[in-house]
């Protein structure tokens, strides 16, 4: 099969969806390899390297390369128009955003196309390395606390000097899926205290064995917990309860890392303005979750807004900001999921595959898993 690796067009995009390792794993495993010039700069990756391996290097958007590709391995889907460029029959695979897209349901049916969706993967221990969401969690949680600390206007350890003694920082996650457990694990290292809140009781021992506090949810009927390994969409009145509860914590914190999400669904809102109103001038709140309209009010994506001298940041696109090993990793898990798919030096979809099954959201222009597609937010 012949492979084609694109240059992302997405504003801010700087990963790649093959690493020069990688290109050389699909090309011993049968396929041919060809890559956009440029898409791999931005990474880190510049063209030569990926010629040296054995890629042909083609003119980005060449549509007579399209039209011979058979597998296009990509960050963000390409726009409708690209789409339509492919043969029918081609497979994409990506980090798609399928949920409530109905212009992409739209595109790969009159394409033809048949397309896997990284976001759904079946949350399953044969799955673990093919997980692209969360490899580039990770690395948000992670770099989300070195933009808190950065901003910070205090220490993160406790530090005992000649001038005196500093408490360490205070550091409240909202959330404690891949992302929130980095963010702890980040800032523990940076010697903070961190304290956690998630509605999932599975997560309370993850936590506490990172050296973090759990704060148990509050005690009321409609406690959403969790299916399929990620959390239930919670009530109104529960978000309520969660507030109040979390409002006295936030007035003690000096950091809050917003990680909280339902797959599909509008972000739990989880800091309101009085409880930002209750926050000291000088910290900083990182919301991981503006993209799905935010756990915290006032953030907006990609800016940092100051209210009353707490510092808003809306930290939308962070695997971004590290960009060779976000690209290095969705690589490799690129390569984890195809690598059974392309065996024999054919291109096999076995739609029986619980994991196939999961992600294929159209197989040859028909469209499955349409409840996503049609997800309200
Ligand atoms: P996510 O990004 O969907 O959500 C982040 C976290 O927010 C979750 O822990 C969720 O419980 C939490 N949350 C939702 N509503 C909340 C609220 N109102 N208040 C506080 N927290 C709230 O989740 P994720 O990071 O993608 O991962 C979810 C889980 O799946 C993790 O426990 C992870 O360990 C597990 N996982 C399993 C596999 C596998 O077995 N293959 C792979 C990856 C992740």
């Amino acid at each position: 099969p012949r492979l084609l690796i694109q240059l992302e067009s997405a504003m801010g995009e700087t990963r790649v969806a093959a690493s020069p390792d990688t290109v050389k794993k699909f090309l011993s495993l049968g396929s041919k390899v060809a890559i956009e010039r440029g898409a791999g700069l931005a990474a880190g990756f510049v063209d030569a390297v990926y010629g040296n391996v054995g890629a042909e290097l083609v003119t980005p958007g060449d549509e007579q390369f399209w039209g011979q590709t058979d597998l296009l391995l990509c960050v963000h889907a390409p726009s409708e128009i690209s789409l339509q460029k492919l043969r029918p029959g081609a497979t994409i695979v990506g980090l798609l955003a399928p949920y409530s897209n109905s212009a992409l349901a739209a595109a790969l049916k009159s394409a033809k196309l048949s397309a896997m969706a990284l976001e759904l993967l079946p949350r399953i221990s044969r799955a673990q390395s093919a997980d692209a969401l969360s490899s580039q969690a990770n690395i948000a949680g992670y770099k989300a606390v070195l933009l808190a600390a950065a901003a910070l206007d205090r220490y993160f350890p406790m530090l005992m000097t000649a001038a005196g003694t500093v408490q360490p920082a205070r550091v409240v996650v909202l959330g404690a899926g891949v992302a929130g457990l980095q963010a702890v694990a980040t800032a523990k290292r940076l010697g903070a205290v961190v304290y956690v809140s998630d509605v999932r009781s599975a997560v309370k021992e993850q936590v506490e064995s990172l050296g973090a506090r759990f704060i148990d949810p509050p005690e009321i009927e409609q406690r959403p917990d969790e299916s399929g390994g990620y959390a239930k969409q919670a009530s109104e009145a529960f978000l309520a309860a969660q507030r109040e509860q979390l409002s006295n914590q936030l007035a003690q914190a000096d950091v809050v890392i917003c990680t909280a999400q339902v797959p599909g669904r509008k972000a739990p809102r989880l800091i309101s303005d009085l409880m930002l109103d209750r926050m000291r001038p000088g910290a900083v709140v990182v919301d991981l979750a503006v993209e799905q309209g935010g756990n915290c009010a006032n953030t907006r994506p990609g800016e940092t807004v100051d209210r009353n001298g707490v510092k808003l940041i809306g930290a939308s696109d962070l695997p971004c900001s590290v960009p060779n090993h976000a690209s290095a990793l969705y690589s490799r898990n690129l390569v984890a999921l195809l690598e059974p798919v392309l065996k024999d030096g054919q291109l096999s979809l076995n739609i029986e595959d619980e994991l196939i099954a999961g992600c294929l959201i159209s197989h040859n222009g028909e469209i499955r898993h349409n409840n996503v597609f049609n997800m309200g937010g």
